[in-house]
C-alpha cells in the first residue's frame, strides 16, 4: 500500500488537472485546485471549508457510496475505473471518471480518488436527476429505441414506471404501422441535426387498443456514449383534445343548424366565408344571385355576388359591421333591399328581400292616389304633386319658374244629369278630359278638380298664351255631341265658363304666386264668367291687388254691360 504525505502529494497532483480527492468517511482530507474546481469551488482551500463530501453526492446514492468506501476501505489497491455523477456545490450535475485507491495517509488508511469531467455527456442519472421526478415526460431515444423514459413518460405510454417500460424500449409500437417509415426518417433528421424538432401534437397507440395525445417536442443532445441522442419531451393533452373536439362538434353542428334556418326562411339568405365565397344560401337565394338559378337545388349554382362583394369591402373600409342597401338590382334583374352583416371570424352574412312586387304595388297606389278614376286625369291631390315636380325640376336647371292656368267649370251641368240621367253626365265628364288631356302637351297638366270642374296648367304659359289656349279648350268642349240614352245623336252638349291666370315667379317682384293663391285668383275669374253669362274665359291678373277682372275679349263696358 502507498504511503503518501500532503508535501508529496502536492508535489505529484497539485498542479495537474486531474481531480484527487483524499477522504475518510467521506470527509475530504485533501483536495487539489482541479478537484474543487471540478466540485464548483473556487480552489482546494475554499473546498476545505466544508471538507464533507456527501453533499457533493447526489442523496439516492448516499448509500452506495457508503457501503462502496466500506468495502474499499476492507480491502487494499486499486478499486477500478467508473463512471459517476456528482454534484457541483452550486447543485449543477457533473458527470465524472473517477478511480479510487486505498493508501496510508499520514500513517492511516485513507481513500484517493481520482476524477476526470467528461464533458458534454449526459446521462441517464443527470437526465433522471433533473426530469425523473417531472410531471412532463422524457424519454432520451435514438434509432426508435429509449435509452431513457422517466416515469411520467413511462405512465403516459401505459407502463407501470420507467423500468417497466425499459423492459420494451421500442417506440416504434406506438406508431401507427403506416406512419413508421416516416416517423423513423423524421428522427433520423433530428439526430442529424438537419431537422429542428419543434412542438407537434401527435396521437400514441397504446399496446392495450387505446389512445394517447401528446405534445411533443425533440431537442437533440450529447448522450455518454458520445453520441447524439434525442431528448423528447411529453405532455398529455389528452383532456385538451376532447375539449377541441367537443367545440369541434358543438361548432359543426351549430353550423348545421345555421344552415338549415338559412334553408327555411323565405328571405334570401347566404353565408360567405372569408374568402366571400358563397358558404351557405337557400333557395331564394339562387333564384334571385344564381347566374343559372335553374340548377338549383339539383346543384349549386354559379353565383354573381361581385356587387355584395363591393358593398361588404366598402363596409368594412369605413369601419362599420352592417350595410344597408336598398332597390339594388338582383343579377336576375329582380328589385332588392339588401343587408349585410359582417361575420367575427372573417366573411359575412347576406340577406336580400325581394320588394319587385312591392315597389309595383307602391307605384300603383301612388297613381290610384293621385288620380280621379271616372276621367282618369289629375285629382288635386295628384295636381298638387306633379305642380311640385315641375317646380323643383325648373328650380334645379335654374330657370324662372312660372306657369299658366285655366279653371273649367261645365255650365249647367246639373242639367244635363236631370235630362240625361247621372250616367250620361259622367261620360260627358269623361269626354271633356279626354278632349282636355288629347288637346294638351305631355308637359301640361289636367286635374279634375271635383264634381264638373276641371284645370289645366301650362307651365311657361304667359297670360296671353293660356288665353288663347283656353278658348281653343273651350271651343272644343262646346264641339263635343254625345248620344242620349235613347239613342238620339247629338243631343249631349255642354259649354264651359273659363278662369284664367298666372302662378309662379310672375311680373316684377321677388317674390311668388304660390299655387293656392293663382287658383283661388282663377276661381274668382271663373266666377266672373259665370256672372258674365257663362260659355266666356275671363282673365285676372294675380299681380295686381285685389286683382282686376276682364272678361276675355271684352271691353269693361260689356263687362258693365253683363253685370
Ligand atoms: P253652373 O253653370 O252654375 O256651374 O251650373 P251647374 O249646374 O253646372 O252647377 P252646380 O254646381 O249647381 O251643379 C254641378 C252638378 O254637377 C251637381 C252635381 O250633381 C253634378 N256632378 C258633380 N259631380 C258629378 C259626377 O261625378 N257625375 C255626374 N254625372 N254629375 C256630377
Ligand atoms: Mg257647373
Ligand atoms: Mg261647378
Amino acid at each position: 500500500m502507498a504511503r503518501f504525505e500532503k508535501r508529496e502529494i502536492d508535489r505529484l497532483y497539485g498542479q495537474s488537472s486531474v481531480g484527487v480527492v483524499i477522504h475518510r468517511d467521506l470527509v475530504a482530507l485533501y483536495v487539489n485546485d482541479a478537484y474543487a474546481r471540478m466540485m464548483g469551488c473556487r480552489d482546494a482551500a475554499d473546498f476545505m471549508t466544508d471538507p464533507e463530501l456527501l453533499p457533493y453526492i447526489p442523496p439516492a446514492f448516499h448509500r452506495e457510496a457508503l457501503r462502496l468506501y466500506q468495502k474499499f476501505m476492507n480491502a487494499s489497491g486499486f478499486h477500478g475505473w467508473k463512471k459517476v455523477y456528482n454534484l457541483r456545490r452550486d447543485g449543477v450535475p457533473v458527470w465524472l471518471e473517477i478511480s479510487d485507491e486505498t493508501i496510508d495517509w499520514e500513517d492511516s488508511r485513507a481513500l484517493m480518488t481520482t476524477a476526470q469531467v467528461i464533458e458534454n455527456g449526459s446521462t441517464a442519472m443527470q437526465v433522471d436527476h433533473m426530469l425523473g421526478r417531472s410531471f412532463i415526460g422524457v424519454a432520451v431515444h435514438r434509432d426508435m429505441c429509449a435509452l431513457y423514459v422517466n416515469d411520467a413518460y413511462a405512465r403516459l405510454m401505459g407502463a407501470e414506471n420507467a423500468s417497466d417500460f425499459m423492459k420494451t424500449p421500442d417506440l416504434l409500437r406506438f406508431v401507427e404501422a403506416t406512419s413508421r417509415d416516416v416517423t423513423s426518417a423524421t428522427s433520423e433528421k433530428i439526430l442529424q441535426g438537419v431537422f429542428d424538432g419543434s412542438r407537434r401534437r401527435e396521437c400514441k397507440h397504446l399496446d392495450d387498443g387505446s389512445e394517447v395525445w401528446c405534445d411533443l417536442t425533440d431537442e437533440r443532445i450529447l448522450w455518454h456514449d458520445g453520441k447524439p441522442a434525442i431528448l423528447t419531451t411529453a405532455h398529455d393533452v389528452r383532456e385538451e383534445v376532447r375539449m377541441n373536439n367537443m367545440l369541434v362538434r358543438s361548432r359543426n353542428s351549430l353550423q348545421n343548424a345555421v344552415a338549415e334556418v338559412i334553408r327555411m326562411v323565405p328571405t334570401a339568405v347566404a353565408m360567405f366565408d372569408e374568402d366571400l365565397h358563397v358558404l351557405h344560401f337557400n333557395r331564394e337565394f339562387a333564384r334571385l344571385f344564381a347566374q343559372n338559378p335553374g340548377v338549383y337545388p339539383a346543384a349549386t349554382p354559379e353565383f354573381d355576388v361581385s356587387g355584395l362583394r363591393l358593398v361588404y369591402r366598402e363596409m368594412v373600409a369605413t369601419g362599420h359591421d352592417h350595410a344597408d342597401r336598398n332597390g339594388v338590382v338582383s343579377p336576375s334583374g329582380r328589385l332588392t333591399d339588401i343587408r349585410i352583416n359582417r361575420l367575427d371570424g372573417g366573411g359575412m352574412m347576406v340577406s336580400a328581400l325581394d320588394v319587385t312586387d312591392h315597389k309595383e304595388v307602391e307605384k300603383q297606389l301612388a297613381v290610384l292616389a293621385s288620380t280621379d278614376p271616372l276621367t282618369e286625369v289629375l285629382n288635386r291631390r295628384g295636381f298638387e304633386g306633379a305642380v311640385n315636380r315641375l317646380r323643383d325640376i325648373r328650380r334645379l336647371r335654374n330657370k324662372k319658374w312660372h306657369y299658366g292656368i285655366a279653371t273649367l267649370d261645365l255650365d249647367y251641368f246639373k242639367h244635363i244629369n236631370d235630362r240625361f240621367g247621372h250616367a250620361c253626365g259622367d261620360r260627358l265628364l269623361q269626354e271633356v278630359a279626354a278632349v282636355l288631356r288629347g288637346a294638351l302637351r305631355d308637359d301640361d297638366l289636367v286635374v279634375r278638380l271635383g264634381g264638373e270642374e276641371f284645370a289645366v296648367l301650362l307651365p311657361s304659359a304667359t297670360g296671353k298664351i293660356t288665353q288663347t289656349i283656353a278658348k281653343r279648350l273651350a271651343d272644343m268642349i262646346g264641339d263635343i255631341r254625345l248620344q242620349d240614352d235613347d239613342g238620339n245623336a247629338g243631343a249631349v252638349r255642354i259649354t264651359a265658363s273659363v278662369g284664367v291666370t298666372v302662378g309662379g315667379e310672375v311680373g316684377d317682384q321677388n317674390g311668388e304666386v304660390d299655387l293656392s293663391t293663382a287658383l283661388l285668383v282663377a276661381d274668382r275669374a271663373l266666377y266672373q264668367a259665370k256672372q258674365n253669362g257663362r260659355n266666356c274665359i275671363v282673365y285676372a291678373d294675380p299681380t295686381v291687388p285685389a286683382a282686376v277682372i276682364l272678361p276675355e275679349a271684352a271691353s269693361p263696358d260689356e263687362t258693365q254691360d253683363k253685370d
